[in-house]
């Protein structure tokens, strides 16, 4: 029997679509949960002609229900799901023509920037490091073979935030595709395709998995130029996560709202203590007024997300606070700092 639970998704909020969306009733067994399918072959009934599913790296149905439900929550036509953040992004630089010129931000996750330098450089692509705080700065770094810009918003590990919707208008005029790292804000907290981005990528290790237990990544578009190439990458470089891992994903995604409401509060406990902190030097959170992209998080976040960076003067009583952090809470351990 169909199941038409599902006819009005698109009117569902995100709670709802993070628990059910793209995860319809098993249609054999009326399982309300997704199976986790670890076949890696499937029947056909004659030669080319199958369900959908033919071998596990190019489709899977455990993948499948955990790639339609991130895309919901991103509000993305199309989404791919990857072996861990990087490999995500390794498949967006595909993209790319090896003498084409990338903007990055200069305050970019370190891996990211590893992977532009070390794997991408050598084949000839080249790259701009800038701050896309500033506008002006962009502007300047755009060159006529510049194809592509890549953000991430807040940054790891610095929490700089850039103007999604100013940085798309810019890099479109040159007609670079913008690429959003939406890792630390999650789509619960901001929609990168909704303010203009053409790409959102994840490192779904962190907070859409939730549990510290499985790696991941994932690519989502509006745009079926690159949805295709994405799905061709996936499929011809293989980086493909397990079902089980695409299976935990969906599990953490189903908590992924109360979580984020409760770590966002949590991190402004912790923010109130550091910046009342006589030893505390300087805190980094776009939620302070005094950060410099406070205005700009307020209106294209709609909370502040739950990382916190601090500086406490150098490097050595920077150390002796994350080692004590272990075993002490945060406000004894700045008590180690001298
Ligand atoms: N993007 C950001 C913002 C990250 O923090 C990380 C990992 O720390 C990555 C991408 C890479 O993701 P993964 O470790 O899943 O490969």
């Amino acid at each position: 029997m169909a199941d038409d639970t599902f006819a009005n998704a698109d009117e569902w909020g995100f709670e709802t679509r993070a628990i059910r969306a793209g995860q319809p009733h098993d249609p054999v067994t009326g399982a309300v949960v997704t199976p986790l399918n670890l076949a890696t072959t499937y029947a056909q009934e004659q030669v080319g002609t199958h369900r959908g599913f033919e071998y596990s790296r190019s489709q899977n149905p455990t993948r499948q229900a955990l790639e339609n439900n991130l895309a919901s929550l991103e509000g993305a036509e199309y989404g791919f799901a990857f072996a861990s953040g990087l490999a995500a992004e390794d498949n967006v630089l595909r993209l790319l023509e090896p003498t084409t010129h990338l903007v990055l931000g200069n305050d970019a996750y370190g891996g990211t920037f590893r992977l532009i330098d070390k794997i991408f450089g050598p084949t000839g692509l080249r790259w701009s490091a800038t701050d896309l705080g500033d506008l002006n700065a962009l502007e300047a770094s755009i060159q006529p073979a510049t194809t592509m810009v890549w953000l991430e918003t807040p940054t790891n590990p610095l929490l700089a935030i850039s103007d999604i919707a100013a940085i798309a208008e810019i890099a479109h005029k040159q007609g670079a595709l913008v690429v959003v790292d939406n890792t630390f804000a999650t789509p619960y907290l901001q929609q990168p395709l909704s303010l203009g981005a053409d790409i959102v990528v994840h490192s779904t290790t962190k907070y859409a998995g939730g549990h510290s237990d499985v790696v991941g990544g994932f690519v989502a578009t509006n745009d079926p130029a690159v949805a295709e190439r994405i799905e061709f990458t996936q499929n011809a470089s293989g980086a493909v996560p397990s079902p089980f891992d695409c299976w935990l994903l969906m599990r953490g995604l189903k908590t992924l709202a109360i979580r984020m409401d409760r770590q966002c509060a949590n991190s402004r406990a912790i923010v109130e203590l550091l910046d009342a902190h006589p030893r505390v030097t300087e805190v980094l959170y776009p939620g302070l007024e005094s950060h410099r992209g406070h205005e700009v998080a307020a209106a294209q976040m709609s909370d502040f997300g739950a990382m916190v960076s601090f500086r406490t003067g150098d490097k050595d009583s920077a150390l002796r606070v994350a080692e004590s952090t272990q075993v002490f809470t945060l406000a004894e351990s700045l008590g180690a700092v001298e």
